[in-house]
């Protein structure tokens, strides 16, 4: 299993590595001050080399099998590691440098060989194994069951059950799967790349902004080409489309897009086929009928049936209001003669609708969302009405940047609840995005509670001006602060379920609903003031908000579900099926499915299908809309149930948030929702259903 040479995990430690123990600072925070990279590596090496120990003394055991000395035993295991990595980690996505990269470049192969050590070790299996077995007849509470059940899945699903001829079966796929994956990404960005649309005269761009047309100038000046050129992004869909008022021009960057890697020595058809062949094979290997159920074994939907029923309630509807979209387009189209609408023109038309129908200046928005108001006077107050949370800064607590904020909270009672760390500018090292993560995880078994940080990128402002949001950051804050939330909640005995520790179809759950609060009138009406004239948010702006948030939902639905049926489409096949042409392939798909569009068509193509091919969402990508379909019915028992209360907070914090990953989450929601999911509340939301 371990392809490292045992000599580069040393154990050895240097006596002034800050790490070495417990941070003896309130809730072991991580002593930064005193923290340098090569610390994090030594302690990483020697925190896998010391957890080796511990998986050898469980395996080595003369005893029989139990949950406390196998399972309970492993999830003590590894503290100097867990401890490292956290603070490495973090470091890695917030304040990264040459040498961290290097870092991590020698610690990546020897992590995943570890992981595959703790997974695939055949004595460890047996053990688990056997505990499994007796799991109902061994007097275990419910989390503890749980917990045997999630440690013998994993393994299960990494193929630790396995006789040594299919396990070098297994491998040989996996290598093959690696190496696809590669070839994939590097098709897409080299096809990608010589996509990119070349225009010879100024006036075919006009539409675009000056600065646009100046950076299509470099783009091209870069590559050593004359005139202007347009480059791709990932989804069919480009943004320029929306402004390129040439419709020639549309029409061949919408084909260059859509045609992306389809053909040539970047085609990604035959790749993309392989892969999902291969996985069909592994998928059977491992006891599954096709890798779409090997996926949603371990996910909250459970089944392939599951995932149909909440698609297909879809499909009717996104595709009965894309359609009454393009007939307002078709119309607005013909004023410029266009009596052929196509799916160049959409994005273009539709943005000529958002402009003449919901005029909404977003950017003339931001003085009224000042960052500290809004975070403290909007976030932290939803969290304290409903939670009974406070949050008080603590100065006296460095972060690992001067940028970074800590905040202790508390709870209810003044009980100590754990910290919450805020670093919410732009930096250089700081990768792009909003995320959350967590520096220590709640677990009663190891006496910890939680510190979690909020990663934001909002531009730094002046020196001695206020810092001012734009109304996506501030739905973005109280997005991420949801998963701070889910963390802080967390009431586990066992650090695997910990907060977050949840499938990824659920884990995006808490942090939408928490959204609801950010235009919860209530809420709202305090934090967003003006910067200069305490004014508040005129009522008008904020129904105008609401009106132009549902233009383009049913092609913005419809897109989505396209491309997530094909992804299924593809993870449903076993190492039999017949898949011929690749583009054939995903035509028969969409239809069948009933997405097929010439005017919408999916968000991906199988060619430039990234996030399913050479990423980790192969048979995933439908966890987007799952996990919104239980964020929209959670909005509505909020709403059914009086919204912004102490009462409401409690149950959905005592029964979901902190339960984290250690009961069965669609059961979690039950005990909120008093019943299974409903589609209903996510249709009306996106105008798809009749409010
Ligand atoms: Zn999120």
């Amino acid at each position: 299993m371990s392809a490292e040479p045992a000599a580069a995990l040393s154990a050895a430690l240097s006596a002034d590595n800050p790490l070495s123990a417990e941070s003896p600072l309130p809730y072991r925070l991580p002593p930064f001050a005193d923290v340098t990279l090569e610390h994090c590596r030594e302690a990483i090496l020697a925190g896998m080399a010391g957890q080796r120990a511990e998986l050898a003394a469980i395996t080595g055991s003369a005893e029989p099998p139990t949950f406390e000395n196998t399972v309970v035993a492993l999830e003590r295991s590894g503290a100097l590691l867990r401890r490292a990595e956290a603070v490495f980690g973090n470091l890695a996505s917030s304040l990264s440098t040459p040498r961290l990269r290097e870092i991590e470049r020698e610690l990546a192969p020897l992590e995943a060989a570890h992981a595959d050590a703790l997974r695939l070790d055949p004595v460890l299996f047996a053990r688990i194994d056997a505990v499994h077995e007796a799991r109902h007849a061994a007097g275990l509470d419910a989390e503890a069951v749980r917990l045997v059940e999630r440690h013998h899945l994993d393994r299960v699903l990494a193929g630790a059950r396995l006789d040594d001829a299919c396990r070098a079966r297994l491998s040989e796929l996996n290598r093959e799967l690696s190496e696809l994956s590669t070839q994939f990404g590097q098709n897409l960005q080299l096809a990608t790349e010589a996509a990119a649309v070349r225009v010879a005269d100024a006036a075919e761009l006009d539409g675009l902004s000056g600065e646009e047309v100046a950076s299509a100038a470099r783009a091209a000046a870069d590559r050593g080409l004359e005139g202007y050129l347009l480059p791709l992004l990932l989804p069919t869909g480009q943004p320029v489309l929306a402004k390129l008022r040439d419709r020639e021009l549309r029409r061949r960057v919408f084909e260059a897009s859509a045609g992306r890697a389809s053909a040539g020595e970047h085609d990604n058809g035959p790749v993309a086929a392989r892969i999902a062949r291969v996985r069909a094979e592994r998928a059977r290997l491992l006891g599954f009928a096709t890798h779409a159920d090997l996926v949603l074994a371990d996910q909250t939907a459970g089944s392939t049936a599951a995932v149909d029923a909440m698609l297909s309630s879809m499909v009717g509807p996104s595709t009965a209001n894309a359609r009454a979209e393009a007939e307002v387009l078709a119309e607005v189209a013909a004023r410029d003669g266009v009596t052929d609408l196509a799916a160049w023109d959409w994005a273009f038309y539709s943005e000529r609708v958002r402009a003449e129908r919901y005029s909404v200046d977003r950017a003339a928005l931001r003085p009224w969302f000042e960052l500290d108001r809004v975070l403290v006077d909007g976030v932290f107050r939803a969290a304290e009405l409903l939670y009974g949370f406070r949050f008080t800064a603590r100065p006296d607590l460095a972060g690992y940047h001067p940028d970074v904020r800590v905040w202790e909270v508390t709870g209810p009672d003044g009980a100590e609840v754990g910290l919450y760390l805020g670093d919410f500018l732009a930096r250089e090292g700081k990768r792009g995005g909003a995320w959350m993560s967590s520096f220590v995880t709640q677990s009663r078994l190891l006496g910890t509670r939680p510190v979690v940080v909020n990663n934001l990128n909002v531009a730094p402002a002046p020196e001695g001006r206020p810092t001012l949001l734009t109304l996506d950051e501030v739905d973005t804050l109280f997005h991420e602060f949801g998963h701070a939330l889910h963390g802080l909640s967390s009431a586990v005995t066992y650090p695997r379920f910990a907060g977050t520790a949840v499938p990824r179809d659920f884990v995006e759950f808490p942090s939408q609903v928490n959204e609801m609060w950010a235009t919860w009138p209530e809420v709202l009406a305090h934090y967003a003031r003006h910067v200069e004239t305490g004014e508040p948010l005129p009522a008008d702006v904020v129904a105008a908000i609401e009106a132009a948030r549902l233009w383009g939902e049913g092609f913005a639905t419809l897109e989505y579900l396209a491309a997530t049926l094909l992804d299924q489409a593809w993870h449903r096949i076993t190492p039999e099926t017949e898949i011929g042409d690749p583009a054939e392939f995903e035509r028969r798909a969409l239809e069948e499915a009933g997405v097929a569009s010439d005017l919408v068509p999916p968000r991906y193509r199988t060619t430039y299908f990234q996030h399913v091919f050479a990423g980790g969402y192969a048979a995933g990508y439908y966890s987007y809309i799952w996990s919104e379909v239980l964020d929209a019915d959670t909005v509505e028992w909020f709403r059914e149930h009086g919204g912004l209360r102490r009462e409401n907070g409690d149950v959905f914090r005592e029964r979901l948030l902190a339960v984290g990953g250690s009961v069965d989450p669609l059961e979690a929601f039950r005990a909120v929702r008093g019943r299974d999911a409903d589609p209903g509340p996510l249709l009306r939301r996106r105008g798809l259903a009749p409010a």
